[in-house]
């Protein structure tokens, strides 16, 4: 491990760790209300081979919108660019389950980050696979290394029955005949692949391939071409924090994923994939000492994309 991420990432745990809890956990689906919000991990997985993590870095959360990035680099991977055909790649500059947009733009959602778009993604999944969530679970256990990695089936029943906003959303796409399959299915699969639980350190390992340009660094398999990683990468930095994605570039300078679980990875192209974990999120949604750890860790290093 580099030392120098090793002991930057202790450092800045101690720090944030110190810092008072602002925020609150997510309370529109259920059960993700219950979860102890002081609770605090971050590890880092290198392209190769090392990791190093601190605080609850092994503790599985949540990972929710996080799933979304799994499922998009399942569809490229076989659809390619005619997935562009039915979902846009812009920054929406909305929240992430917004319906506004929609009507404007005839059920083309702006990006798969955002609800509407990772619908889609999720629609044209279930057309790929027969059994659709089966492959979600073997795509992350594939690309983190790690078998132990299920469905939280009490969160998926929390979301499914509280699913009314998501449930619009795909019909609404339905309407306009951008979503092929039955709407009660999806929001099934939809929620049990936000359902996932995962630790800090199965997640930086797991976004391990798009921070090595498509080829997961422990198998050696290429899971995406050069030019495919680029992209997911790109919609991560403009898309991945929904309404927050600017200031996210701005903060840390890095391409990421946040999920209401209080959940955000980012990776730094080329070395490495870092996780955060701290429940308590902010009106957009996103975890505040996530962001907050991964803009001193950016700092303190002097690394970003930029
Ligand atoms: N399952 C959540 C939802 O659809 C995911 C949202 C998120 O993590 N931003 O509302």
């Amino acid at each position: 491990m580099t030392a120098d991420y090793k002991s930057i990432i202790n450092h800045i745990y101690e720090e944030v760790g110190h810092m008072p809890l602002k925020g609150a956990v997510a309370d529109y689906i259920p059960a993700l209300a219950e979860v102890d919000p002081s609770q605090y991990g971050i590890a880092i997985a290198t392209t190769s081979g090392e990791s190093y993590g601190v605080g609850d870095c092994f503790t599985k959360f949540s990972i929710q919108s996080i799933s979304k990035v799994f499922t998009l680099a399942m569809v490229v991977r076989h659809l390619g660019h005619t997935l562009w055909e039915s979902v846009g790649r812009e920054p929406s500059g909305s929240p992430f389950n917004s319906l506004v947009q929609l009507e404007y733009e005839h059920g083309i959602p702006r990006n798969p980050l955002i609800n509407a778009g990772a619908l889609v993604v999720t629609d044209r999944l279930m057309n790929l696979y027969r059994q659709p969530k089966e492959e979600i679970l073997n795509f992350i256990r594939d690309m983190s290394g790690c078998d132990d990695i299920y469905f939280d089936h009490r969160v998926a029943r929390s979301e499914l029955s509280h699913g009314a906003r998501n449930i619009a959303l795909a019909s609404f796409m339905k309407s306009f005949g951008n979503i092929d399959n039955e709407v009660d299915g999806l929001i099934d699969v939809y929620c049990h692949q936000c359902s996932v639980a995962m630790s800090c350190m199965e997640l930086a390992k797991s976004f391990l391939f798009l921070a090595n340009r498509g080829v997961n660094p422990v198998s050696g398999e290429r899971i995406l071409s050069i030019s495919r990683s680029k992209r997911l990468g790109a919609i991560m930095l403009t898309c991945g924090f929904y309404d927050e994605s600017g200031d996210f570039a701005f903060r840390v300078g890095l391409p990421g994923k946040s999920g209401v679980g209080g959940g955000i990875v980012a990776i730094i192209p080329g070395e490495a994939a870092i996780a955060v974990w701290s429940p308590a999120l902010n009106s957009y949604g996103n975890s505040i000492r996530g962001i907050e750890t991964l803009e001193r860790f950016t700092t303190l290093l002097g690394i970003s994309i930029f």
